[in-house]
């Protein structure tokens, strides 16, 4: 039956994590990995997190099935975080969220969404944008077209070119997916008046705006890193959001995030609201309970919240201070290449504009392990291995 089956070479990112795992040498630095570290290297567990796995420990009493949608209390918070707090979209009706196994669940169930309700849309993704976007959307079916984003002349955005292809190309009816914050693979994101360009362009065109909202509170504050998302959700009829707690409440492997759909009205979104309830059915039946159990422990209470907004900020000022030190540090050594350009960028990975040849390099000669692309996870620096990686950084790129 499996004869024919020839085996895939799998994810090229968890084959440098493998590998850096394998490594003896006991300078190797692993810049490869997508999650937040200290500076141990350590991914801890959020003292917040751990507060409010003790209260549910106490007080959970029952492990029956929760529904398609998850917890219903779970709703609201999701509006909470992505919209902020008083928001008026959230009382309007327009907005119906449901939870979901991470940010990547919320997308493959917008995907099937996309795919059996919306003919004939195709998904507009930046170049780059997180490699799985690509491979949950052609699962479901669904065309994807790329938009140009990253320069790397200039180690920055190309937003004259993305709005003459999206101007040129886009189809009324075509979703057009965009990152709320903290673009992943390059950490170049979006500004304020570029977000009031595209909801206006998005508008014109009678595109469906689809905003991956994965990183809220690693770039610039809770609320700073969705003004442009807040702005475009109040300015368009439609729009799908996926978001994920994975990073903000460092909660990866309990699979917790969110996908809300805004409609034009009451109605309109609750059936579009009753048919992704149809998808996740056929994808998983139900997200797990742990996770949003935990997210909304602690957002319903006061202490526990503020806690855990402390946490972000240091989580945020860290990856922030990394970026300032790494460019200080790497000017200093004397290296000929202008690195100025990571500390605009923001969240948790920077495209350092290292080429092939150099990330190889510094693979093979001196054990620190960055993606082919050039892609560096800003977490993975730590005061204990900075210098050793500018030094490394300088003998490479001269
Ligand atoms: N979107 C982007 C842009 C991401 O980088 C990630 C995580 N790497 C996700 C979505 C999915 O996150 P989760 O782990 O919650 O599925």
């Amino acid at each position: 039956m499996f004869k024919h089956l020839k085996a895939v070479s799998g994810d090229p990112l968890l084959a440098l994590i493998m590998a850096h795992k394998q490594d003896s040498n006991p300078k190797k630095i692993d810049l490869g990995v997508g999650v937040y570290k200290d500076d141990n290297g350590h991914t801890p567990i959020l003292n917040s997190v751990k507060k409010a796995e003790a209260i549910l420990l106490e007080q959970e009493d029952s492990k029956s099935y929760l529904g398609i949608y998850g917890a219903t209390e779970f709703e609201g918070i999701i509006k909470d975080l992505i919209l902020g707090e008083g928001n008026p979209l959230i009382n309007s009706g327009r907005i119906r969220s449901t939870q979901t196994p991470g940010g990547t669940g919320a997308l493959k169930v917008a995907a099937d969404f996309i795919s059996a309700n919306l003919k004939d849309a195709r998904l507009w993704v930046s170049d780059p944008t997180w490699g799985n976007h690509q491979s949950i959307f052609n699962s479901a079916g669904v065309e994807v077209k790329a938009y140009p984003y990253y320069d790397p002349a200039t180690n920055g955005l190309r937003f004259d070119d993305m709005m003459a292809t999206l101007e040129a190309e886009a189809q009324a009816g075509d979703v057009l997916l965009l990152h709320a914050c903290c673009h992943n693979p390059t950490g170049i994101d979006l500004q304020f008046n570029h977000w009031e360009i595209i909801t206006d362009f998005v508008n014109k065109r009678g595109l469906l705006p689809l905003v991956d909202a994965a990183y809220q509170g690693f770039g610039d504050g809770l609320d700073e890193d969705l003004a442009g998302l807040r702005h475009m959700a109040a300015n368009v009829q439609d729009m799908l959001i996926a978001n994920s707690f994975s990073k903000n409440f460092g909660i990866y492997r309990e699979r917790c995030g969110g996908l809300s759909v805004i409609a034009a009205s009451a109605p309109e979104a609750n059936a579009a609201f009753s048919i992704i309830g149809q998808a996740i059915r056929a994808n998983y039946s139900m997200p797990p309970a742990h996770g949003a159990a935990v997210v909304y422990t602690i957002m319903s209470d006061p202490a526990l919240k503020a806690e855990w907004e402390l946490e972000v900020t240091a989580m945020r000022d860290r990856i922030n201070d990394l970026r300032a030190k790494l460019v200080a540090k790497l000017a200093a050594s004397g290296v000929s290449k202008d690195f100025s350009f990571i500390q605009d960028q923001r969240g948790m990975f920077s495209y350092s504009g290292l080429t092939l040849e150099q990330v190889r390099k510094l693979r093979s000669e001196y054990a620190i392990y960055i993606a082919d692309t050039g892609r560096m996870s800003i977490a993975g620096v730590s005061d204990n291995n900075i210098d050793y990686l500018c030094e490394s950084i300088k003998k490479v790129v001269g």
